[in-house]
């Protein structure tokens, strides 16, 4: 019987053998070993790309890359987003242009489910911005799989949060609340009354919820020179509700302390020990039944994994993370990896690693390492995490946080400019993992040529 014809796939180059049938599948190409990292986020875009760039010559081993969105934007930066300080068409890096520049390639498309015994990816369907089929769904076979899909709010089951709450957990999310918060800003600004107030409530004093917060009062501070003329400071009244009896409640005291004390400093109403029990589509109900006024609410108390990957039969924890074991296996599953916001690793002194673009990192860099060791029969490295610090960045008006590791000895709590630019360079750090140094310098270059000539603030 004749071979099947190679068909040229949407999302790459021509494949053979490729069935014809209700969803298509995706074989490897010829006897090569495939490789699937699904999820080019902060940890899963680092791993792949160290992946690609290791295995491009080699014709044994296909590098596969799956993401829902075409284009990567480092999450850290999502509540930039949300407020408009970032225009998130600059600040995207498309899937396509890094395959093509470390040589994996790119596969569009929403994972659904893996059949973890047939080793086999489902993807739906994609469709574009008007509900048409761009792409049928797919299946697509590996032989080494890495899952770094990251997480999403959990809303605990509270009363109204799915409904009335905006979350920050994708960049269309983002999108769509920078869309919502102008709309309010202009419909304030055109009450032409100055004691008209728009009401923010966050739930979460984690850092999503403080950097959200400072974000915005320094885009209010900034309205003015944009024709806003009714829209003065006072306009915008922010209250951030913290279920623990401090902000920050993972980081050491005296960085909830001071993120506080900055916060209240630029008018924001903080409200620690407070717990929600219900949203509705104008107010966030405290359990002591008192109600905060919300035209917009926002939820960011904290994160679980997507429910699907319980579904497809993965081990997970009670938040849905994957469970690993020291080399970032899946528990069970010998050439299954998870990690990032994802996975749940559990040290040997029983403290879980949070999840941190810092963690994820880390971990790609592991993961990177015992793929690569594995096909050349080498022993695997346990996972170690190290804590560096963290910084929370208050927008233009702090920078606070700890540093710990090579650089301090114990733990230096630090503030100010030296805060700020460690903090900037965690960003420079992922951008240089992923295009290399030197491209890093040029988008460096085109980053202030792009800020000298356009507004600093987005409010359309
Ligand atoms: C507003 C905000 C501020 C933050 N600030 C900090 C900070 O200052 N410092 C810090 O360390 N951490 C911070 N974090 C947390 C940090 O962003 C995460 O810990 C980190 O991004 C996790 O990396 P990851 O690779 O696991 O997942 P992500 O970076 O979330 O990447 C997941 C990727 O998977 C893709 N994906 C998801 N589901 C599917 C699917 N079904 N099919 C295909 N693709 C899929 C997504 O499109 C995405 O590209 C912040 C988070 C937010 C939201």
């Amino acid at each position: 019987m004749a071979a099947p014809a190679p068909t040229q796939h949407p999302d790459g180059p021509a494949t053979g053998g490729v069935a014809a049938a209700e969803t298509e599948t995706l074989a490897a190409a010829g006897d090569a070993h495939r490789i699937v990292v699904i999820g080019g986020g902060a940890g899963g875009l680092e791993l792949v790309v160290k992946l690609g760039r290791k295995f491009r010559r080699d014709a044994g081993v296909e590098v596969v890359l799956i993401d829902k969105n075409p284009t990567h934007i480092w999450k850290p930066l999502f509540h930039e987003v949300a407020t408009g300080s970032m225009n998130s068409y600059h600040d995207e890096a498309s899937y396509r242009m890094l395959a093509r520049k470390h040589g994996f390639r790119f596969l569009l498309g929403r994972a659904t489910a893996i059949d973890l015994d047939a080793r086999r990816i489902t993807l739906d369907a994609v469709r574009d911005g008007d509900g048409n089929e761009m792409m049928p769904g797919r299946k697509i076979d590996y032989g080494t799989l890495a899952v770094c899909i990251g997480s999403l709010s959990n809303d605990f089951g509270i009363p109204g949060v799915v409904t009335y709450s905006k979350q920050l957990d994708s960049r269309e999310q983002a999108e769509r609340f920078h869309k919502d918060f102008t709309s309010a800003l202009h419909r304030v600004n055109s009450l032409e009354d100055a004691s008209s107030v728009l009401s923010i409530a966050i739930v979460g004093g984690g850092a999503t919820g403080v950097e959200l917060a400072a974000d915005m009062h320094n885009v209010v501070q900034r309205l003015r020179e944009y024709g806003f003329d009714h829209f003065s400071g006072d306009s915008l009244k922010v209250s951030i509700v913290e279920a623990a009896p401090i902000l920050l409640p993972r980081l050491p005291d005296r960085i909830g302390v001071s993120v506080q004390k900055e916060l209240e400093r630029i008018g924001v109403n903080v409200r620690v020990g407070t717990r929600v029990s219900e949203v509705t589509e104008t107010a966030v109900v405290t359990s002591e039944g008192e109600t905060l006024p919300a035209d917009l609410s926002v939820w960011a108390a904290g994160v679980k994994a997507p429910d699907w990957l319980a579904a497809s039969g993965f081990p997970v924890d009670r938040l849905g993370r994957v469970e690993v074991s020291d080399d970032l296996k899946v528990r069970g599953y010998d050439n299954v990896y998870a990690l990032g916001d994802c996975c749940a690793f559990t040290a040997k002194d029983g403290t879980e690693v949070p999840p941190r673009a810092q963690a994820a990192h880390q971990m790609a860099a592991v993961t990177a390492r015992n793929i690569i060791a594995e096909r050349k029969g080498r022993h695997l490295k346990p996972f170690v995490y190290r804590d560096f610090g963290s910084l929370v960045s208050l927008s233009k008006f702090s920078t606070i946080g700890n540093l710990m590791g090579n650089l301090v000895r114990g733990t230096v709590f630090v503030e100010g400019w030296i805060a700020r630019l460690v903090y900037l360079s965690l960003y420079r750090m992922h951008q240089a993992s992923v295009h290399g140094p030197f491209s890093t310098l040029l988008i460096m270059l085109g980053d202030r040529i792009y800020k000298a000539t356009r507004a600093e603030v987005k409010l359309h």
